[in-house]
């Protein structure tokens, strides 16, 4: 008998037929004899829905109200998949964020989780009654809803698993696991049988959406055992692991793409000290999250050209604030392009083993693509391209890396 976190994600409760689908397997884990707790998210599409009612009322809203709409998707399909298991004979109730309580912090549409307070579910679960929360939503200290930002029902199921202290947080999708390369994008992609956590958190911070950012990186605080499986078969699916599980270690586990990006040019700045702090401050303080960063040779040995990225939502908020700080800065001209992705080789195997990074540039030349900007990490390498290159580049990686599929 173990104690299990299912989570569903959008295309696994699409529909009542899928809904009905997703109850027989939490049946089939509760026939197992297994204590059982289920996360779900809101059915496809219908949170980008909700996201649209509020932008047409306005753009600049008040995010606490935008919590309050956005987060109802996931309390729809928490109620209707507790009516399909109580069909099939179990005892089961939903249990909203604030009921628990899911506790977050008051950053409303990306709040962070603070504690879960679990003890009632738990005594649930030892019943064998099946707990079904609605993911992505929790409660602020001032007793208001909150959102834990988009693709959050991954973190909500990890905090869950981690609050009732369960033996496995299973996340089921539509795609049977987590692969070398978006297996929508790279038609030879592989499926991993394990990845490391810090791969996987690699992977998700640049673009690989299937688990988000912040539920990997609570798995590896919380030692929560996570696999991402299909919700549509019974198959096997990746388990996100420890370093010490993996026996064979690849070189390069992983190839992923983001286009949410945009990129920034400064020309004719100041070549002297002090110039990049004056840049970088006004942005960090307007809260803009600044990434990839390249300062050109100047030929003149007085000014320079400084290019750096941004999330492609940040673009117009950074244009503003350096233009407004221009006298300041002293640039000539402020040019912006949101044509471009962000593509990264990911892997373990970059600590030990030289020559990683210059697989990946050659295998960019020999298609001719340009590389405009290039940032490394331990364990990744990313380049920035033009963005109508991002299919024909992850496909060319991933058979450099050795990775495609037989
Ligand atoms: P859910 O609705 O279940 O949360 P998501 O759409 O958030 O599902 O995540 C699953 C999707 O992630 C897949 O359909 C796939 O296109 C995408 N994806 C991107 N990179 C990868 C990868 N390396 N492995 C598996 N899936 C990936
Ligand atoms: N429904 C939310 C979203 O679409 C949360 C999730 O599915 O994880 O972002
Ligand atoms: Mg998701």
């Amino acid at each position: 008998m173990a104690r299990i976190v299912m989570k569903f994600g959008g295309t696994s409760v699409v529909n009542i037929e899928r809904i009905e689908a997703v109850a027989d397997k939490v049946k089939g884990e509760v026939d197992a004899g297994n204590q059982v707790g289920v996360v779900v998210s809101a059915m496809a599409g219908v949170t980008n829905q909700l996201v649209a009612y509020v932008d047409e009322i306005s753009t600049l809203y008040d995010a606490r109200e935008y919590d309050v709409v956005v987060s109802t998707g996931e309390q729809v399909t928490s109620g209707l998949l507790a009516l399909a298991l109580q069909k099939r004979g179990l005892d089961a109730r939903s249990c909203l964020g604030w009921q628990i309580p899911v506790e977050t912090d008051d950053a409303h549409g990306k709040a962070r989780i603070t504690a879960i307070r679990a003890d009632r579910v738990v005594e649930w679960m030892e019943k064998g009654k099946v707990v079904v929360v609605p993911g992505f939503q929790g409660v602020a200290p001032d007793g208001r809803v909150t959102t834990l930002g988009r693709g959050g029902s991954d973190t909500s199921a990890v905090a869950l698993a981690a609050a009732v202290e369960a033996d496995l947080c299973d996340i089921y999708t539509d795609v049977s696991g987590v692969y070398t390369s978006d297996p929508r994008i790279v038609a030879k992609a592989r499926k991993l049988d394990k990845i490391t956590y810090e791969e996987m958190l690699e992977m998700a911070s640049v673009g690989a959406k299937v688990l988000q950012t912040r539920s990997v990186e609570m798995a590896m605080k919380h030692e929560v055992r996570l696999q991402v499986r299909s919700s549509y078969s019974d198959e096997p699916g990746t388990l996100v692991v420890g370093e010490d599980e993996i026996v064979e270690q690849e070189l390069v586990s992983g190839i992923t793409c983001s286009r949410d990006e945009a990129k920034i040019t400064l020309t004719c700045v100041a070549d002297r000290p002090g110039v990049a702090a004056t840049i970088f401050g006004p942005l960090a303080d307007a809260a803009i999250n600044v990434d990839m960063i390249v300062q050109n040779v100047s030929a003149d040995g007085k000014s320079t050209d400084l290019t750096f990225t941004v999330a492609e939502a940040d673009r117009e908020k950074a244009v503003q604030t350096l233009k407004a700080e221009k006298s300041e800065l002293g640039f000539l001209e402020i040019l912006s392009d949101s044509d471009v992705v962000k593509v990264s080789v990911i892997g373990m195997g970059m600590r030990s083993h030289v020559g990683v990074a210059q697989k990946m540039f050659s295998a960019l030349a020999d298609k001719g693509i340009n590389i405009q900007v290039i940032s490394t990490s331990e364990i990744k390498v990313s380049v920035l391209i033009e963005e109508e290159y991002t299919e024909l580049a992850l496909r060319a990686l991933h058979h450099a890396y050795g990775l495609d599929a037989k």
